[in-house]
């Protein structure tokens, strides 16, 4: 029997979520407040719904992939749990804050149904190719009923542990990845300010004790390493606002558990300049750009 299932918030993500789901023989009913969102989704096959409500009834699992907390919260505790039928899986792909994560959850199992929380990383074009990896905080039972779901959309699905803990696992892998890009560029402006070529910086870097994956697979210098946004004037990739959205979401986090986070709040700082220059839109590893005055 086909599996139905209810996706909620078909953006620059979901709607190629969707498209990968469709693709892989699940029937999609789709709800977006954005019109022209639910009209893509109908081209790839799913059936637009008006409503949230609308979307969830009857369907055997649900997928959201919304903005912020405040939208989970208002998508679940407003419509979901109250429309889904006993027993729906429940599976927010979002990357929101680990408190909303864990709070929806714990709603969720008092009212019988299982949950997780699943964020991705990559990007835009991981979902459309359905490569995305998702990181899942939930119970064993839950993550054995939503992997079959996620594999339809993603490359990697790991189990990071109870609930928020997949949102646990993205903000503190994306605060890491925010600092190594801050660095990675730090040295890069400063190798070529004392008079070191950078490919040749680059070609010891990447074989040496600095290398990380901000350097050797998204190097943030035009025509140094692999392809990256930097050889494409910082357009596409990961945009600069977004990395600042999980930056402020690991910084308030480590507030919430008194963890000490110098570099995720110096690279949360830096970001917002970055972002208050107009430069939100752009690729995170034109903080190059910044650092270099
Ligand atoms: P987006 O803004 O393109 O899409 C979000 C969609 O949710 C929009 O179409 C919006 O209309 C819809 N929406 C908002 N409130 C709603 C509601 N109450 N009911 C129904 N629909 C509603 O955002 P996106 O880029 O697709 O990102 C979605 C999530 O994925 C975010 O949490 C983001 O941080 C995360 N993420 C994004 C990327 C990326 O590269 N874009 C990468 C990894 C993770």
């Amino acid at each position: 029997m086909t599996t139905t299932i209810a996706f909620i918030g078909l953006g620059n993500m979901g709607g190629g979520m969707a498209a990968n789901l469709l693709k892989n023989g699940y029937a999609v009913r789709a709800f977006d407040l954005s019109a022209s969102a639910l009209d893509k989704a109908r081209e790839a096959g799913a059936v637009p719904c008006a409503s949230a409500e609308d979307a969830v009834a009857g369907a055997d699992a649900v997928v959201t992939m919304l903005p912020a907390g405040k939208h989970v919260d208002a998508v679940y505790n407003g419509s979901v749990f109250a429309a889904a039928k006993p027993d729906t899986i429940l599976l927010d792909c979002s990357t929101i804050d680990v408190e909303t994560a864990r709070r929806t959850i714990a709603v969720a199992e008092e009212k019988g149904f299982a949950m997780v929380d699943a964020p991705v990383s990559g990007g835009i074009a991981a979902a459309n190719g359905g490569a995305l990896t998702f990181m899942v905080g939930g119970t064993d039972a839950a993550f054995h009923r939503a992997k079959p779901i996620l594999s339809a959309m993603g490359k990697a699905v790991i189990h990071a542990g109870a609930a928020g803990n997949g949102q646990a696992a993205k903000i503190c892998n994306n605060m890491l990845l925010g600092a190594t890009m801050i660095a990675t560029c730090e040295a890069f402006a400063m190798a070529q300010k004392i008079g070191l070529d950078p490919q040749i910086f680059y070609d010891i870097s990447s074989v040496s004790s600095g290398q990380s994956w901000s350097m050797t697979s998204y190097c943030p210098l035009p025509g140094v390493g692999p392809d990256s946004p930097a050889d494409n004037g910082y357009e596409g990739g990961f945009a600069a606002a977004l990395m600042l959205k999980d930056l402020k979401l690991a910084v308030e986090a480590a507030a919430a558990v008194n963890a000490s986070v110098p570099m995720g709040s110096n690279a949360e700082a830096l970001y917002q300049m970055l972002v208050n220059n107009g430069e939100g839109a752009k690729d995170f590893s034109s903080i190059i750009q910044l650092l270099r005055g």
